[in-house]
């Protein structure tokens, strides 16, 4: 089939191939038509096309999707879910650059441990190496130059730390790829650069969708190899991995339930019972636990601050996206329906926090950087940005936010490559509801209804960033998880607990079993969904 144009000239549909084509199980054949013609006549009549047909060749995107959700029995973040909670506050809320805690803040943490090892070898090897390799395979090779993979796995194979890097480093690599750096190690000296780092298979049996191996060479010959995964918000593992030693938890749980009795039967609130736990199973001192709830609760109300004063500018990538956070906090504010007013400004909030993810900038992953505008939004917006309450709540909202995000870890995921949006911008949003709970002294009840409520209304969202960039639909997303969480406050908040149907443990699952059975296309693959309908001009 061939549309003829008034120049005389004749377009076939970028979706003819399509029409011709089956449509897949369980999609409406006669949807499916219609859908792949619209595509194809928006191309024509617009001269653009969508970004998944045609540009996808030019886009590093078009790899094909990594095998669905299978995951090795033998990863950590597998065996993990038999026992109780053990994941500390540390290795949760972690600060790197953004846009992606498994595609960006991962891979830095993987690069910059191999070479960690590496200067660990004995002289004699480390005299011999010549260079430093990374591969990358899975959803990292099918959506990892969307996210900045490539300059994220280089900064730390040269020895960048994630939390300390200098966000200019990463903006002046994006600027200028061809950039040189030298490698010291031991007596040997040689250069490292984004050639050094290899998008190899999108797709393959791996024993988890992020897959990364990392290679210090000699030549031909490899004197260090390791293989890698990042396993999502952040958190990493190797083959033969096995978890730093912890204390045990003084209330161990799995479920909320479990959290949930422990706090009915000690008279405690979530976050107490979330501090004991900490204490005793990271061997840090109260203090030191606040201490660092206050860095996370700075680092939130800095990137916030920074996102809203940021000048209007287009994000780096194809989607050639606008910021607008400046903008809607501005015009918020001015809003003469008062009521208006606190959603628009919360919205303006993560969208400023989100904003700054999707520039490579530093986030912290709650639980991830994806949707690393959410809890910002909350914190500073119970904080200095409106409610103001005492720095104390915000620590304890931040504990009860925590457990929410261990116990979708531990049930669940995290990871938007493993379970769609809901794992992440869903997680967050509970997260979230959870903090706004807790930070306004409400019980257990309300804090696992609020929890419940705001993941039930992300539950089947799927992650289909458009080219592979955190922009679209990332960015705008996290204004919603944060408007969501505070609908799952109110609500909660204002219901009767107990005459709540559905309990968070109920909604966990849901969310497990609609991550396994979800389709590839939808898990960071930018295959499906508005990665393949947007049109891209
Ligand atoms: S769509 Fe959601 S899960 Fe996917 S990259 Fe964006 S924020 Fe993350």
């Amino acid at each position: 089939m061939s549309i003829d144009r008034t120049d005389g000239t004749s377009s076939t549909l970028p979706g003819q191939d399509l029409l011709a084509a089956d449509a897949p199980d369980g999609i409406d054949r006669r949807a499916f038509l219609m859908r792949s013609a619209v595509i194809g006549a928006t191309a024509v009549l617009t001269g653009c096309q969508p970004a998944g047909t045609d540009q996808k060749a030019a886009l590093p995107t078009a790899a094909p999707p990594p095998p669905g959700s299978k995951l090795s029995p033998e990863l950590e973040v597998v065996k993990k879910s038999k026992g109780p909670v053990m994941t500390t506050l540390e290795e949760f809320y972690k600060v790197g650059p953004g846009p992606s805690s498994s595609h960006t803040i991962g891979p830095m943490r993987i690069t910059y441990d191999f070479y960690q090892r590496c200067t660990k070898l004995p002289a004699d090897q480390l005299a011999k190496a010549t260079a430093l390799k990374v591969h990358l395979y899975g959803s990292l090779s099918a959506t990892g130059k969307g996210h900045g993979t490539e300059r994220a796995a280089l900064a730390g194979i040269i020895g960048k730390e994630p939390a300390t890097i200098d966000p200019a480093f990463l903006d002046e690599l994006a600027a200028k790829p061809d950039q040189v750096f030298p490698v010291t190690l031991g007596s040997a000296a040689f250069n490292a650069s984004l050639k050094d780092i290899i998008y190899d298979a999108p797709k393959g049996d791996f024993p988890h969708p992020n897959t990364m191996t990392c290679k210090l060479m000699a030549g031909d010959a490899v004197l260090l190899e390791q293989e890698y995964y990042s396993v999502g918000g952040g958190f990493i593992e190797w083959k033969g991995y096995t978890p730093p030693k912890k204390g045990q938890p003084k209330y161990p749980y799995a479920t909320m339930k479990e959290l949930q009795a422990h706090a009915e039967r000690e008279k405690l609130t979530v976050a107490q019972v979330v501090m004991a736990n900490e204490v005793a199973v990271s061997g840090k001192t109260e203090a030191e636990v606040n201490a660092f709830l206050d860095k996370i609760s700075t680092a939130m109300v800095n990137i916030v601050k920074s996102g809203l004063a940021a000048p209007e500018a287009t994000l780096p990538g194809p989607i050639k996206l606008k910021t607008k956070a400046g903008d809607v906090y501005r015009r918020a504010l001015d809003d003469k329906y008062e009521r208006q007013k606190g959603v628009g400004v919360v919205a303006a909030y993560a969208l400023a926090g989100s904003e700054e993810n999707a520039r490579g900038h530093l986030v912290v992953t709650a639980p991830t950087g994806g949707s690393a505008g959410v809890l910002p939004a909350l914190v500073y917006s119970i904080g200095e940005g409106g409610r103001k309450l005492p720095q104390q709540k915000i620590r304890e909202g931040l504990l009860a936010a925590a457990c929410v995000g261990y116990l979708c870890k531990h049930n669940a995921t995290l990871a938007g490559a493993e379970g769609g949006c809901q794992a992440e911008i869903g997680v967050a949003s509970a997260m979230g509801a959870a903090l706004l709970s807790q930070a306004h002294d409400y019980p257990h009840q309300v804090v696992a209804n609020a929890a419940e409520s705001s993941l039930e209304h992300h539950l089947g969202m799927t992650c289909d960033p458009v080219a592979g960039f955190v922009q679209v639909p990332c960015i705008e997303r996290c204004a919603y998880g944060a408007v969501k969480a505070w609908v799952g406050f109110l609500i909660a908040s204002n219901e009767i607990p107990i005459n709540r149907r559905v309990d968070f443990d109920t909604t966990v699952e849901a969310m497990a079993l609609t991550a396994k059975e979800m389709n590839a296309k939808y898990k960071e693959t930018s295959e499906g969904g508005l990665a393949v309908s947007l049109v891209l001009c």
